[in-house]
């Protein structure tokens, strides 16, 4: 008999009272009794729905306080010396959010562990740190309690969740030079045989180890962790069934590794690559266990059941009958909203085609029940079958206008004019900008005043008229203050945009936005990603009234905001029935038409921001010149549509760029501002080998911290700079926009800023 298995379940819960209780016991306002019965409360609620949903194996161990891999950190002991945990002591609640958070009080200051992106997700975990002859020891209960709590709450056969130890050592950031993360790994296997001990006394039958870096391109090294790794997990002989999950990708060519690591089940990702189905069946040999991963995880789109059910069903015959078989979800739930019946304001029509963690789990179980030949699943086939019908032939989905214009996209529309260096010029003589030019990235300080003034607009306690009054009133503040601060390009200050995403999605058809279809970021954080869910349509302008009155009131040339497709796309949910690329490219077609009624309006620079340009970046770099060249494109399908004198600015942050700055360049904006504050300009290094073309302004203030720079540390980034880019290309800028900021510290920022400007400029007046 197939099973119907989940890897992982969403953990903020549906109204967020993960975020809530955590925040509360950081602020003192809980104990920490309250949080644990928060947790409680959550996990057994969850269970209990997994359980209703169906689901055969259920995991546990899954829910994390704040990141899986930080409890992987705990588990392991592997707190960095700075926590002042003894070797034996134990690692409470309050040094585990330290690592996550820092922690600054009256007993102690330290920084928190670094966080990144996990894969290609917007979820961040905390990067673990591997330092020479760290101890390892097994230092944490909590997966054992979590098997306890499981069962007590009901769950039969509760499937404890691990980050594996190859993972975890790839993951984790090597701290000490030379140091090879081979030389901590059986220090590190030793905790996961004790654990996996543990858990064998307790009668657990499987566990799930997670190694998503299989999905990775692996040097030797990798190869090597792995391999040694398993040999001695396989070898143990006190322990569970070992159930390898890998997902964001296929095997590819670790999949001869993964199949010799000696683990009883394997999970694949077969929405992310559903063509490594046919080769794994072949090589599964007589006994192994696959967990097809045929639900989309990473979206929230609900599932074709007769294709599914198909390709289970081929799966079926290749291992001679479905006992070997568990259905699941391709990932862990936790990329995904939990539960779509919450939202009761959806179009009917569009809600039916939609299925969040809850409804793909009872898509799941449908499916593997129907696979070994219950047909009381026939109701939950025919209405997949009607809605999938419905959503291929709706007029909300398909725009004849907008295939019309996709079909036209030539050449012409990706190219400007002139070359740059034509441009350029055209465009100093106009906007008359000193050498070595101050601007922002566009947000000034999002006050609680600001805020405020959005929510009386909602609730209807201030009219359209006066919201845009106050809006307006902002703007000008923030224009004087501008001036009076000697910045040489303005922003108007994006005060009427709540998101850099959501500002423009809710102005564009084919966008739809839910109330509760959170998923984490980070820690206690959630998004709520926007919905793509039919071509995109810009009706009509949607900034040009705010850059408009901006201009209006200045006498300084004013820089228009937008975001760019790249962005806009990778920070939805986009629709799954076309490649990502054509639906990037419709929304470039909406942001060339804003751009180019911008510039009809006097706007002469405008900047589009793609913050989000590198996270698209594929996990294997064979895959990245396709993706590079579409998101490049679609970039200058945005940005080609004006005259040689108005300038394209784009911005770029939260990641380094080193190793993509010739695709950047490829994009082609006259001007762009990229994150470099943090790495003290290490971004320029690149430049050595490539050296960008255009103008450039590297970030010379971090502004994810509220340290004023000093005016001599920014004209040393300035002086550090120039040694890569000739001054007459060269911007000055912070490394992202204001808006988390407070006004004091922009303020006394600026002026250092602007002040450096000044002096660098003094040095090198012709
Ligand atoms: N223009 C945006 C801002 O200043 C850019 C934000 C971003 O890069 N994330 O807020
Ligand atoms: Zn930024």
């Amino acid at each position: 008999m197939a099973k119907s298995s989940n890897l992982g379940f969403p953990r903020l819960g549906i109204k967020r009272e993960w975020k809530k209780a955590s925040e509360r016991y950081w602020s003192g306002r809980i104990d920490l009794e309250e949080l644990i019965a928060t947790a409680d409360e959550l996990t057994s609620r969850h269970w209990k729905l997994q359980m209703e949903a169906g689901i055969d194996i259920i995991p546990c161990n899954d829910f994390a306080f704040y990141d899986l891999m930080l409890d992987t950190v705990v588990l392991l002991g592997a707190v960095p010396e700075r926590y002042g945990i003894g070797a034996d002591a134990e690692i409470d609640i309050d040094t585990h959010f330290a690592m996550a958070r820092g922690r600054q009080d009256e007993t102690a200051d330290v920084t928190a562990m670094e966080m990144t992106k996990w894969f290609d997700t917007n979820y961040h975990y905390i990067v673990p740190e591997l330092t020479r002859g760290m101890n390892f020891r097994l230092a944490s209960q909590h997966p054992f309690s979590a098997v306890e709590r499981a069962r007590r709450t009901g769950v039969e056969n509760p499937r404890p969740v691990l980050i594996g130890p190859a993972t975890f050592l790839l993951l984790g950031k090597v701290l000490d030079e030379g140091l090879m993360r081979a030389e901590l790994l059986d220090a590190v296997v030793d905790v996961y045989i004790e654990v996996l001990g543990k858990f064998a006394a307790m009668g657990v039958e499987w566990v799930q180890v997670d190694e998503p870096a299989l999905v990775l391109d692996l040097d030797e090294e990798g190869v090597e962790l792995f391999r040694r790794a398993y040999e001695r997990i396989a070898g143990t002989a006190q322990r569970p069934k070992v159930m390898i999950a890998t997902y964001f990708g296929g095997l590819e060519d670790n999949l001869g590794l993964a199949l010799g690591l000696g683990a009883e089940g394997l999970h694949l990702d077969l929405v992310r690559a559903p063509r490594q189905l046919d080769e794994v069946i072949a090589r599964a040999g007589e006994t192994l266990v696959l967990s097809l991963g045929v639900i989309d995880g990473r979206n929230i789109w609900r599932a074709d059941l007769d294709r599914t059910s198909a390709i289970l069903r081929l799966a079926a015959n290749g291992l001679g009958g479905s006992q070997r078989i568990e259905v699941a979800p391709s990932c862990s739930l936790l990329h995904c909203p939990i539960d779509l019946e919450y939202e009761t304001s959806l179009a009917p029509e569009i809600r039916e085609w939609l299925a969040f963690g809850v409804q793909k789990l009872e898509e799941v179980a449908a499916l593997a029940k129907t696979l070994d030949g219950d047909a009381g699943f026939v109701q939950q086939f025919v209405s997949s079958r009607v809605a999938l019908g419905r959503r291929h032939s709706s007029t909300r989905v398909t725009k004849p206008e907008v295939q019309k214009r996709l079909a036209k996209l030539d050449k012409k529309m990706t190219r400007r004019e002139s070359r740059y260096e034509k441009r350029i010029e055209a465009q100093r003589k106009k906007l008359n900008l000193p050498q070595f030019p101050t601007t922002t990235i566009g947000s000034f300080p999002q006050t609680r005043e600001i805020r405020k003034l959005r929510v009386a607009l909602r609730k209807g306690e201030l009219t359209r008229e006066q919201y845009e009054k106050a809006i307006e009133e902002q703007t000008l503040k923030t224009i004087r203050f501008q001036e009076a601060n000697g910045i040489d390009l303005l922003v108007h200050g994006e005060f009427e945009r709540n998101d850099m995403v959501e500002y423009f999605g809710e102005q564009l058809e084919g966008y739809l936005f839910t109330k509760f279809g959170w998923v984490q970021s980070y820690g206690s954080r959630g998004v709520k990603p926007p919905i793509i869910f039919g071509d995109i349509l810009r009706t009509g302008p949607m900034t040009v009234r705010w850059s408009k009155f901006a201009k209006e009131n200045t006498g300084h040339p004013m820089k228009g905001m937008l975001t760019g497709p790249v962005t806009m796309l990778q920070w939805s949910f986009v629709r799954d029935d076309q490649p990502r690329k054509v639906t990037c490219q419709q929304l470039a077609l909406a942001i060339r038409d804003e751009v180019i009624d911008l510039e009809a309006a006097g706007i002469d620079v405008i900047q589009i921001d793609e913050p989000a340009m590198r996270e698209g970046l594929p996990l294997r770099r064979k895959d990245w010149p396709e993706y590079l060249d579409w998101a490049v494109r679609c970039f200058r399908i945005t940005s080609s549509g004006v005259r040689d004198e108005t300038q394209i600015h784009s911005h770029m942050c939260y990641s380094e760029f080193n190793d993509m700055m010739e695709s950047i360049a490829a994009m082609d904006a006259d001007v762009i501002s990229i994150e470099a504050s943090r790495s003290r300009m290490e971004l320029l290094d690149s430049f050595e080998e490539f050296v960008y073309p255009n103008d450039i302004g590297p970030g010379v203030w971090d502004i994810h911290s509220p340290r004023v720079p000093s005016k001599e540390e920014i004209v040393e980034l300035l002086h550090k700079a120039m040694k890569h880019v000739p001054r007459e290309r060269l911007w000055v800028n912070p490394d992202c926009g204001l808006k988390t900021r407070d006004w004091p510290e922009v303020e006394a920022s600026l002026k250092n800023m602007v002040a450096a400007a000044k002096q660098v400029r003094e040095e090198f007046k012709d």
